[in-house]
């Protein structure tokens, strides 16, 4: 009788169930679930998260202390401590050819049950001195089970490290795959042009996977996560571009003439010159508003570039046509911020532009809504409550919207959809190193402000430590009796989170004990949307004068006086968000100052912050401490997951990929011809959004 397997093996397919392989039951099947493996293909695209050889392993009588170091040991001893405090560590001493060394996991005792005397272990972490040497690894992998199946290190011979979850081990998972690779890559499918893929002296597919699982030495495996890495940002290319060519197909395409009527008499009221870098975008939207094509273009500049300005000139394009414009801001403050700005720079012009926000009284909200209704507000700025079902306005050109960001695609979607075939513009003041504006913003033209207007927005910027917080303090105190208003910065609300680290709660106590004669106010993330936004308009108002804060401080809030900011932990906050904060200040013509106060010995992260204010450098600074998942996962909403490209490493590969896709776009649009239909059917399995954009018809 022929086994199930066999028959299954038979057929074996990409998309065969991994429970029906070889080696693997319906156990082993729910444990590969939970490392997302599900089918064949899934094990087959299991790749190893790091590779060792004898040149990454330091031999453990050579960990130093104060090092991070990688070693490979055989587990002689183990077991659990008790100590005085209370916390058990788990221990256990590692030995190799040079000798020994302890590794220590405190609070972790249940690692008594997982890790064994005669397995050998991948330990990489910091080493310091307590009673000789000792590692608190970062992270472990049992590498064998006893010391018979261990493989030596061998000089130029890599090993890839896969990754494991409980009770289903490293190296039952690399056996798996090893077991099952040569199968698995014969199913597998190069779509990239032969031709292409030469000129661009990739590997072929299967070669790449062969690299990868099984490197002869570590240049091959990177050859090969390259070739993977490039496919990856092909099909991201792909459907970025696609997006871009969708948005911009116009419908019934406004195409502006430059009237030079309203967009001059603003130009000519303005107090001051525009900057080089104004003028630029002005050009590249200008050029944009009046081709048939519709505008779909993102302004990235930090705080203070002067963005506004720019959306206005935009917005006064679209007026002179006969058009409405709408800017819309994430928060009341914002958007009140912004009507004033634009009222203030339009008084010359005897125009006014409308406010709507969700605060006001039915009658307010219904007098607006007739006049966008009926064309006689030409100019509108609001919150959410622009994009209410409504709201219709008689004739929409171009909608903005600041810190795009912050709304969702649906929500951006609302407004847009109010105008026939309205052009866009898109606003955020978190500057991107280009490699990732390509990946994130890839469907977008992209305007960059990259300098400020001279003699504004300049923050002088020290690092002091805990000992010479005092003088801080006085310095803080003595300006604010000259009328300065200051913001205190901290990481946590309240001690009860994180009794090593200064709240806000406790520090505004103690500043309005210490400060009787300074208004002291106080927001987080915990206070009502209503309280928060009260204490901000008094401290804009000038009625408060220290305010402390978490990191909720608005982007582009707009205090001209205030000059000081203190940042209290400097070194929990992201390079950065610490910019983002210092934006704060520097909006006036006074002098500012931004000190950060850091609990332990500054690092030269700081002090690289403090030398420089270029938001683009700060972010390739960013970029590079903290790495592109997290960037593209948590913190930017509409990003895109990349799992084998390393940014800014590669973005060799992705200016390669966006040129091969513009290519592609260009002359087969949507992907239908037959040489160009395993691509597109691999883009739209790779990236969800892809499938609709791809949808011909
Ligand atoms: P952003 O929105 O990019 O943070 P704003 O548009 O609020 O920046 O501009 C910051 C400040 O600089 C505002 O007070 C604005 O009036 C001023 N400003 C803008 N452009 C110029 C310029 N070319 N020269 C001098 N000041 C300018
Ligand atoms: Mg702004």
């Amino acid at each position: 009788m022929v086994s199930r397997t066999q028959r299954v093996a038979g057929t074996l397919r990409l998309d065969t169930a991994v429970k029906f392989l070889k080696g693997i039951g319906e156990r082993r099947a729910e444990q590969l679930e939970r490392l997302g493996i599900r089918t064949a293909r899934d094990l087959l695209w299991h790749l190893p998260h790091r590779y060792i050889d004898a040149s990454t392993v330091t031999p453990l009588v050579r960990a130093e202390v104060g090092q991070e170091v990688a070693c490979v040991g055989r587990v002689v001893a183990k077991g659990v401590l008790p100590t005085r405090r209370g916390l058990r560590i788990f221990h256990a001493v590692l030995r190799d050819e040079s000798g020994v060394l302890e590794c220590v996991w405190p609070g972790q005792a249940f690692l008594d049950r997982t890790i064994a005397v005669g397995q050998t272990l991948l330990v990489s972490g910091p080493v310091r001195f307590y009673h000789g040497r000792q590692m608190a690894p970062r992270e472990f992998v049992i590498l064998a089970d006893a010391e018979t199946d261990a493989e030596p290190l061998a000089a130029g011979k890599v090993l890839p490290v896969y990754p494991a979850t409980e009770g289903l081990s490293h190296k039952v998972v690399r056996g798996l795959v090893d077991r099952h690779l040569d199968a698995l890559i014969a199913l597998s499918e190069d779509v990239l042009p032969e031709s292409l893929r030469r000129s661009l002296a990739l590997p072929a597919l299967p070669e790449a996977l062969r690299a990868v699982h099984r490197p002869g030495t570590a240049a091959e495996a990177e050859q090969g996560r390259r070739r993977l890495a490039f496919d990856e940002l092909l099909d991201l290319q792909l459907m970025l571009i696609r997006a871009r060519t969708v948005a911009k197909r116009s419908r019934s395409g406004v195409a502006f003439t430059l009237r030079r009527d309203l967009t001059t008499r603003l130009r000519e009221s303005l107090p001051w010159e525009l900057t080089e870098d104004q003028h630029r975008a002005l050009r590249e939207i200008t050029g944009d508003m009046t081709a048939p094509d519709r505008m779909h273009r993102l302004l990235m500049g930090d705080v203070g570039t002067g963005k506004t300005v720019v959306a206005l000139f935009a917005m006064l394009l679209a007026a002179e046509n006969d058009f409405q414009a709408a800017l819309m801001a994430p928060t009341e403050l914002l958007a009140e911020q912004h009507a004033a700005t634009l009222e203030q720079l339009l008084a010359p012009l005897s125009l006014r532009p409308e406010l709507l926000l969700g605060r006001q009284t039915a009658a307010e909200k219904q007098a607006i809504r007739a006049r966008l209704s009926t064309g006689q507000a030409r100019l509108v700025v609001g919150t959410h409550a622009l994009m209410q079902e409504s709201v219709s306005f008689h004739r929409l050109g171009l909608v903005v919207i600041d810190e795009q960001h912050r709304f969702g695609v649906e929500q951006r979607a609302a407004l847009i959809g109010k105008g026939a075939a309205p052009d866009v513009l898109l606003l955020t003041a978190t500057p991107i190193p280009r490699s990732l504006a390509l990946t994130l913003y890839g469907d977008l033209d992209v305007s960059t402000l990259r300098h400020r207007p001279p003699g504004r927005g300049l923050v002088r910027t020290a690092v002091r430590t805990g000992g010479q917080r005092e003088r801080v303090m006085e310095f803080v105190r003595a300006e604010g009796a000259k009328g300065r208003q200051c913001y205190v910065v901290l990481p946590v609300i309240e001690e009860s989170e994180r009794a090593d680290l200064r709240a806000a709660t406790t520090m505004a106590q103690s500043l309005a004990a210490r400060w009787p004669e300074l208004s002291v106010g106080l927001v987080h993330g915990r206070l009502k949307a209503e309280e928060r936004d009260d204490v901000m308009r008094r401290f804009r108002a000038g009625q408060v004068h220290v305010l402390v804060a978490t990191t909720v401080i608005e982007v582009g809030i707009d205090v001209p006086n205030a000059t000081i900011m203190v940042i209290e932990h400097p070194e929990r906050f992201g390079l950065a968000q610490l910019h983002q904060l210092r934006g704060r200040i520097g909006r006036g013509e006074a002098e500012s100052f931004c000190i950060l106060l850091p609990e332990t010995e500054p690092a030269d992260r700081l002090y690289a912050f403090a030398a420089t204010q270029d938001g683009f450098q700060i972010a390739e600074l960013d970029l590079a401490e903290r790495g592109m998942g997290d960037l593209i996962g948590a913190r930017q909403s509409g990003g895109y997951e990349v799992r084998h490209a390393r940014l800014p490493a590669d973005a060799d590969l992705l200016a390669r990929a966006r040129a091969v896709a513009i290519d592609l776009i260009g002359a087969d649009p949507a992907l239908q011809r037959a040489e160009n239909q395993k691509l597109r059917e691999r883009a739209v399995g790779r990236y969800p959004r892809a499938v609709e954009l791809f949808r011909v018809g």
